[in-house]
């Protein structure tokens, strides 16, 4: 009998900061940090080579990175990463939500864009090794968390058409604060008619920068006609497909939630996918389909449609009341957050926070 070994995993030397954020400074980053502007004194890199693999692990300051003008990734866009949060609660111990299935949608996310695939320990292991020296940097409280952003890049100096034989996975994290500055508020969603996130085929269901880079001009034609999302539809299809860089959720008159289903180019949420468990566990139907932009609009103005949200890991559940294009405009009958919305982010939120019992085994403990 031969039995293949597992890979060993990989052991991390650590570089502290000789200049560590003065306490003060960071006391006062962490009581309103806002979102992605500040970041810990650490970072985690791990280099690969197509020929040695992964290695040379490595916790180090944060700062600058010195990369070649001909590295792969600037010129086509050789990138993927994830976006998770450390939460510390109120014993001081500190917690990821599913990390997990952020280890394997990078994987994911990496074999669609011919990256190499980091394995889930390693990933894990990761975030601990963040998290052991920027422990300071976890704020407790409601709402509050530790962002945590790994990534993954070729660094390969060569211009050419192929996948990178190099590539580095770096984790930076960034304190976060309430999304909400004061009450759970709706936003307006604006109908992109000319600009599709993802294709048939294509790369929307990984979280890849070029996804965000294409979403970028329609998200200013948002802005200016006041709405701070762009709801995607597939200009040829007419099928629903997400809300910004977030998963969409529409609720009928009698309480069920109808959401696109995963199709290729839809970005799988972890949040997504525990909203619609603890709605079904709530007596919810959930039901994933496609879902067409006019049947959605249809039903907003006959009432059939009663309320809107978005998932994601940033703002958890964001509440939508109107979804304007330059002619018309669709507002949900009360144009307030929604019972529905409240409630499953509610519960959600208290797992993550460790205010609600995780019945589910979905936190997974960094600080040990
Ligand atoms: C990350 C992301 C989401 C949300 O995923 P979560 O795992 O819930 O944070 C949704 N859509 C897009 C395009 C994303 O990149």
């Amino acid at each position: 009998m031969t039995l293949t070994a597992a890979p060993a995993p990989l052991t991390f030397s650590r570089q502290l900061t000789d200049r560590p954020t003065p306490p003060a400074v960071r006391e006062r980053v962490l009581s309103d940090p806002g979102f992605g502007q500040h970041f810990t004194d650490h970072m985690v890199i791990i280099d690969w080579t197509a020929g040695e693999g992964w290695q040379s692990a490595r916790v180090q300051p944060y700062g600058p990175i010195e990369l070649e003008p001909a590295a792969a990734v600037f010129h086509y866009g050789q990138e993927v990463f994830e976006g998770l949060k450390a939460y510390r609660h109120s014993d001081g111990s500190m917690w990821a939500f599913r990390p997990e299935r952020n280890a394997a949608r990078l994987q994911r996310s990496a074999g669609r864009l011919a990256l190499p695939q980091l394995s889930t320990d390693d990933f894990l292991a990761s975030l601990r090794e963040l998290i052991a020296v920027d422990a300071d940097w976890v704020p407790g409280g409601d709402e509050h968390s530790l962002y945590l952003r790994p990534f993954l890049f070729a660094n390969e100096p060569f211009v050419g058409v192929r996948a990178a034989r190099r590539a580095s996975y770096q984790v930076i994290a960034s304190p976060a604060g309430p999304y909400f500055a004061s009450e759970l508020s709706p936003v307006s969603l604006w109908l992109s008619t000319e600009h599709a996130r993802a294709g048939r085929g294509g790369t929307g269901a990984a979280k890849s920068g070029g996804n965000y880079a294409a979403s970028l001009l329609p998200q200013a034609e948002a802005q200016r006609h006041g709405c701070s999302q762009v709801l995607f539809a597939d200009p040829s299809t007419g099928r629903i497909d997400e809300a910004g860089s977030m998963n969409v959720f529409f609720v009928t008159q009698e309480g069920a939630l109808l959401t696109p289903a995963v199709t290729g180019s839809i970005l799988e949420g972890i949040t997504r996918d525990s909203i619609m468990q603890i709605a079904r566990e709530r007596g919810r139907e959930v039901v994933e389909r496609d879902l067409q932009l006019d049947e959605m609009l249809d039903g907003i103005a006959s009432g059939a449609i009663t309320e809107i949200f978005a998932t994601g890991t940033a703002a958890v559940v964001t509440p939508i009341s109107r979804l304007a294009d330059r002619d018309r405009e669709w507002v949900t009958a009360d144009a307030k957050t929604g019972p529905v919305a409240r409630e499953l982010r509610a519960e959600l939120t208290g797992i993550q926070h460790g205010r609600i019992a995780d019945r589910h085994g979905w936190m997974h403990r960094l600080d040990r």
